[in-house]
């Protein structure tokens, strides 16, 4: 605290990143990053950027990464917002979209960063309580609220939300923005990109950090009718003209056009997911079913900080959160094949 701290900011309560150890040995398994890395086609495409064109300003409005995604998912580029990572999208959803006099609705188990942008904005919120097999309850949310907000698949949780429930809260609550937020649709859900022509207040947020390998480059993106979008680059010109730089446009625009190598890898981490799952219950582990790159899991013997604490200790670095109805639940990312055959080894010393 510093008497030069204006009052606002005395008061705001920052988000809290998983850690990002400088240790390279360590098996890192707590901020659900890929472990394959990006494409090879968007490194070549960043590569060619690098240049003297890096004298230049970017293009402010990234048209070549919409067109990119428009291509992706056969819709109008208009419908396509771009920013700095999907966090910088969804802060601009939540200062542009959900600024009204009625609460914000969002799950209690969920990303615990929107109750942060909450705090940021001056956003009143209101909690729903997910059902207690951590499912989100489509009708809790027909009651009155300034918008919507959850992540399809959630977070930490990896439950998937069906497109029929998704539908059944967004004709519940025609005046309200309805925020998916799909950081991790493309392990094993379906997207809500296909619903937003029907629904003019359904806002699809993803980011390039997750499925595409990409959380060091900073590319997330929004989807839905142009008149959300255009509340967004509202925002966003009146932040910061240019949030993404010439590499990420370009980097980010060839990985979505490189449909096989993002397909294979999603895929390996399916795989590698099922496998994981398997051999954890064998241990005694109970999991909640995931759609994500990462499991959400508890076991009945042991406590969850201290499992997490040392698994540390053997190098392996899981995400514990300290929150109520889960403090016994440990989320685990999705490894490779070796990543998660070191957990399971660093678990089978712990037995006894
Ligand atoms: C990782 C994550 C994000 C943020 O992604 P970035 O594009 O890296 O900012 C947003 N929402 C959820 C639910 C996430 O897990």
């Amino acid at each position: 605290m510093s008497r030069f701290w204006s009052p606002f900011v005395k008061n705001l309560v920052p988000y809290v990143p998983g850690e990002q150890p400088k240790l390279s040995r360590l098996v890192k398994l707590n901020t659900n990053e890929n472990p394959y890395g990006p494409s090879p086609l968007a490194l070549a495409a960043m590569q060619a950027e690098l240049g003297d064109s890096l004298r230049l300003y970017p293009d402010p409005n990234g048209e070549h990464l919409k067109q990119a995604v428009a291509d992706y998912y056969s819709i109008q580029p208009d419908r396509v917002f771009v920013g700095n990572g999907s966090d910088e999208v969804l802060a601009h959803a939540f200062q542009g979209l959900f600024q009204h006099d009625k609460p914000l609705l969002f799950p209690d188990i969920t990303y615990s960063f929107y109750p942060v942008y909450c705090g940021l904005y001056g956003i009143s919120f209101e909690t729903v309580a997910l059902d207690e097999n951590f499912q989100i309850r489509a009708e809790d949310y027909a009651r009155p609220n300034g918008g919507i907000v959850f992540p399809n698949p959630n977070a930490p949780t990896g439950c998937l939300l069906p497109l029929v429930a998704i539908e059944r809260i967004l004709q519940a609550n025609p005046d309200s923005v309805v925020l998916v937020d799909e950081a991790y649709i493309d392990f094993g859900g379906e997207t809500a990109v296909g619903l937003v022509d029907r629904y003019p207040n359904l806002l699809v947020c993803q980011t390039l950090s997750k499925s595409r390998s990409l959380a060091g480059l900073r590319v997330g993106l929004a989807i839905g009718h142009p008149e959300l979008i255009e509340a967004l680059e509202r925002v966003k010109n009146s932040f910061n003209s240019y949030p993404l730089d010439r590499l990420a446009i370009a980097g980010a625009a060839a990985a979505f056009a490189d449909r096989e190598h993002f397909s294979r890898t999603c895929n390996a981490v399916i795989d590698s997911r099922e496998r994981l799952v398997a051999a954890l219950q064998v241990l005694g582990f109970e999991a909640l079913p995931s759609a994500a790159n990462f499991i959400f899991v508890r076991h009945p013997a042991w406590d969850a900080a201290q499992l997490a604490a040392t698994l540390r200790e053997q190098g392996v670095i899981v995400r514990h959160f300290k929150h109520p109805r889960i403090e016994q639940f440990l989320r685990i990312t999705i490894g490779t094949p070796e990543q998660n055959q070191a957990l399971l080894d660093a678990l089978a010393g712990q037995q006894g």
